[in-house]
């Protein structure tokens, strides 16, 4: 493992976006906050405060919802074809194509994570996913029903019909990520939204409002409130003008957003926690094994739902998985995700890094073994080093909890069959992968897993047209695919007596 800190030319455009304070969007204007509040937004590579930010509560996310409320009810929105909505999404897509670079770069400063993966992850996966969408907007179909009831002859159709004015809360991990996976398929079913971004990242956001606004989405269609979770995002989560509200985040808020929403009984999706189990088997192929495995916990310095963080390995190649998986963390250039050489980058936040370090503490003192890492990086921003524990047993807090940093724990089985249940073992149901060259096996163990997702001989691949989701504490509903309209509709039937 190196570190570098190498100096970096930033964008110009960055520096200016960063150099005055950021308002919010709503309806269709830039606006300060009704407090005239702001808060501060830190570059974690090294504690300096980045921008200063307008600071959303109660009052802001009333005007928000209200500018969401009129444009779904009045003015063009309602009036809009499918095809004009899908192309707005489309055009949507080629703005932030177009701006691709000042978008990395404003993500790596605000999140922390290497520049390379802002580029080729984190912005490309927004412009496929409005792209996806926007081809959806076209083909949210209803069903004509055959009725059988005896008091006529009857055509019976449904409808499917935008759910209304939507709440999204979403987290800091992949800010404009996350803003599109909620975003593009509630605009693609008609809805309108109030989004409020996590407060750690809430600068990509706020530079998407501008490009949707020059996109031409009418004005109140798209709201963009930063600001406090117990704030502006309770605000939004309980509010009675708001017909549904979409989460990610930690299960914990998750609970608190479910709550929330009981006053209006508005609808409800959450994507949670997890603590994955990555289970290898002794025919697995392990050249290809151990990197993914590596990757599987320490990509985005393991600030991933779906992050590897238990790892299940057959005991008769248990060591050489650990010392591959450890040899892996010496490749790493650790520094600041804005230098193009880093590929790990800070943990997102002070907070976070005292989180992770209180899970080390933890597993060092309830027994574990530290095969590599376990220790903060220097005293300049949020870095720490990527850790493999061993010696772990069930109980332990690093097994059971989300640590949500770059931390894994490997575990040795002994038998194939006992491993589902150990991999189940878990308030969580995320995500899974098993890795083996045995097809009948890979395919019995994505049976008995229960998680919204289990990859075979891979790890972390998404698409935009594949549901994700978790089941038992990770969450309600699946985003993505076609199962993320299901979020966004309501179904109508229709009856006429002919
Ligand atoms: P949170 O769940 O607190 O944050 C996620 C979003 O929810 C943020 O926008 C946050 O706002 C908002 N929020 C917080 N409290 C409330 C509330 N009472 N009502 C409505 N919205 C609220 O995650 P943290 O940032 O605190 O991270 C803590 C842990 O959560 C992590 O260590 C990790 O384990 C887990 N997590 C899971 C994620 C996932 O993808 N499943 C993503 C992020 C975290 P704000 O940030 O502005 O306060």
């Amino acid at each position: 493992m190196v570190t570098t800190t190498a100096p970096v030319q930033i964008d110009p455009f960055v520096q200016k976006f960063l150099s005055r304070p950021r308002g919010m969007l709503i309806g269709g204007e830039c606006v300060d906050a009704q407090s005239g509040k702001t808060f501060e937004t830190y570059n974690p590579a090294t504690g300096e405060v980045l921008a200063q930010v307008a600071e959303g509560d109660t009052a802001d996310i009333d005007l928000a919802v209200a500018a969401a409320r009129k444009s779904f009810e009045t003015g063009p929105w309602p009036e809009m074809s499918p095809a004009q909505r899908g192309h707005l999404l489309w055009k949507l897509s080629d703005l932030i194509a177009a701006h691709l670079e000042e978008l990395a770069e404003l993500e790596t400063l605000d999140n922390g994570k290497p520049l390379f993966f802002s580029r080729i992850v984190d912005v490309p996966t927004a412009v496929e996913v409005f792209r996806y969408m926007a081809g959806w907007a076209t083909k949210i179909e209803g069903t004509t029903v055959p009725l059988s009831a005896p008091m006529g002859k009857f055509l019976a159709y449904t409808l499917r019909e935008p759910v209304g004015v939507v709440g999204q809360i979403i987290p800091w991990n992949f800010p404009l990520i996350m803003a599109s996976w909620k975003l593009a398929p509630a605009l693609a079913a008609g809805c309108t939204c109030v989004l409020k971004p996590a407060e750690q990242t809430p600068l990509t956001a706020l530079r998407l409002g501008e490009l949707i606004q020059e996109a031409g989405f009418p004005d109140g269609v798209v709201n963009i409130v930063p600001g406090f979770g117990e704030t502006a995002g309770a605000a939004l989560a309980a509010h009675p003008g708001v017909d549904k509200i979409a989460f990610t985040g930690s299960t914990e808020v998750g609970r608190l957003i479910a709550k929330a929403a009981t006053g209006n009984l508005k609808k409800v999706s959450l994507e949670l926690g997890g603590k994955s189990p990555n289970v290898i088997f002794a025919d697995a192929d392990l050249k290809v094994a151990i990197p993914g495995s590596a990757s599987a916990i320490f990509f985005n310095q393991g600030q991933i739902c779906t992050a590897g963080s238990r790892l299940f390995v057959h005991k008769s190649v248990f060591d050489q998985v650990v010392e591959g998986v450890a040899g892996e963390t010496k490749k790493f250039t650790v520094g600041p995700g804005i230098n193009p050489s880093t590929n790990l980058g800070p943990l997102v936040s002070k907070e976070q890094l005292s989180r992770v370090c209180g899970y080390l503490d933890s597993g060092t003192k309830e027994g574990a073994k530290t095969v590599v890492g376990g220790k903060r990086i220097g005293d300049t921003g949020y870095f720490i080093e990527p850790t493999v524990l061993i010696d772990v047993k069930p109980h332990m807090r690093v097994v059971r909890e989300e640590i949500f940093g770059p931390v894994v724990t490997a575990i040795p089985f002994h038998e194939p069959e006992e491993v589902a249940t150990f991999a189940n073992d878990t308030i969580y149901g995320l995500a899974s992968a098993v890795w083996t060259r045995d097809i009948s096996k890979a395919h019995r163990m994505a049976a008995k897993i229960r998680a919204g997702t289990v990859w075979i001989n891979c790890y972390n691949v998404f698409d935009p047209a594949l549901p994700f989701g978790g089941y038992k504490q990770s969450g309600w509903g699946r985003e993505m695919g076609r199962a993320a309209l299901d979020l966004y509709t309501e179904s109508k039937s229709v009856c006429a007596q002919i």
